[in-house]
């Protein structure tokens, strides 16, 4: 056996290629950096489902001409200084790879101005996150980045992704989480467009309430708030005492629009998915099997949350779940009813 150190350039692609697995993956990272930057308007253009292009607008901080060479290097960061700072964690980023994984599997260019920048600047990257051209750019405040050709150097992925079908389920992702980011920070003007069409266009707003509305309008009506604490933890819950027959949006076989929030992150977190459609598929006529459309949300303190588990951060570790889940349980047993530990078979 010959032991040998790989070459940076081999090591680069091996891990960027788990941080920006999609085109979704790759929304989401840019999205979140658009917010963390402070912006209150993300326009999110996508040219042949992300593939061709992933163009990520925001009116946020920019960034400062002296930080340009570093922010596509891995583990650059602005967010944290070390790692008990995540103990007080209030930003979505905190690794400083996203920018240095995209350079890795696409052709990146940055426009960016701060205000107090005179004027913006466009930035070229290559593959290793290195600036590789600067040019004067007539920008208003903020940040756009631009991916082209995502996973041109990865034939394997690119092969795979190459069928509608899949491309059509990747657009559907990027809704999704669009739609989840709509409901996670309300008072940003989010706009998502696929090949020049508008899919997504949801103005600034204050809450989740006016989000649910100003997004789901056919069933915000039908949608009952609860709450309840539990320590330091607020649980909220917007969920429908409706099924299909009702309203035929208000639920679906997959849970794929029933959203939790962990401090305004998106994440999945199956136990309460779980929970949540075993009361509604038992205790509402019709709903036998499925999920409702709805919305989760915790509040806890950020050290009770470990969001480090996964490369997209998607999946997130809660110290005293199970307190957690029986009280969602608790919230659901008053909405619902409690629930029929073996319940009889009906006929729904
Ligand atoms: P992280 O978000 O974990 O810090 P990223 O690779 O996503 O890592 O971003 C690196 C750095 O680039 C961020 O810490 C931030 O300082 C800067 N940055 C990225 N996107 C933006 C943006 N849209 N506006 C302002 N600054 C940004
Ligand atoms: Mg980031």
């Amino acid at each position: 056996m010959v032991l040998q150190e790989l070459p940076q350039d081999t090591v680069r692609l091996i891990k960027s290629t788990q941080v920006i697995t999609t085109p979704v993956s790759l929304v989401k990272e840019l999205l979140e950096n658009s917010i963390d930057a402070g912006a209150t308007s993300v326009t999110i253009r996508l040219e042949k489902y992300g593939f061709g292009l992933v163009e990520v607008r925001d009116n946020g901080s920019g960034i400062e001409e002296e930080d340009v060479k570093f922010i596509a290097k891995p583990h650059f960061t602005s967010k944290i200084e070390s790692f008990a700072d995540l103990a007080s964690l209030n930003t979505y980023g905190f690794r400083g790879e996203a920018l240095a994984s995209l350079c890795a599997v696409a052709e990146v260019s940055i426009t960016t101005k701060t205000k107090d920048g005179v004027m913006g600047h466009t930035y070229t990257f290559d593959h290793a996150g290195t600036v590789t051209s600067k040019k004067p750019a007539a920008a208003p405040n903020g940040t756009s980045i631009m991916a082209r050709n995502l996973f041109k150097n990865l034939p394997v992925r690119k092969q795979y992704y190459s069928s509608s079908k899949r491309q059509k389920e990747e657009l559907k992702k990027v809704e999704d989480l669009v739609l989840a980011f709509t409901l996670a920070a309300p008072v940003v003007h989010l706009t998502l467009s696929h090949d020049k069409l508008t899919v997504i266009q949801k103005s600034s707003v204050k809450n989740i309430q006016e989000a649910l509305m100003s997004t789901f309008p056919a069933v915000y009506k039908d949608l009952v708030l609860r709450k309840k604490n539990i320590e330091d933890i607020h649980i909220e819950t917007y969920l429908p005492c409706l099924g299909p027959n009702e309203n035929p949006s208000l639920s679906r076989t997959t849970p794929d629009r029933l959203f939790v929030l962990v401090n305004q992150r998106p994440v999945v977190h199956k136990s309460i998915e779980k929970v949540v459609k075993a009361f509604y598929s038992q205790k509402v006529q019709g709903s036998h099997g499925r999920y409702p459309l709805g919305v989760v949300t915790l509040s806890v303190p950020p050290a009770s949350v470990d969001v480090n588990l996964e490369p997209n951060k998607n999946k997130i570790l809660l110290r005293n779940e199970n307190q957690v889940l029986e009280t969602v349980q608790e919230i659901l047993s008053e909405l619902y009813g409690p629930l029929e530990q073996h319940p009889k078979k009906s006929n729904d």
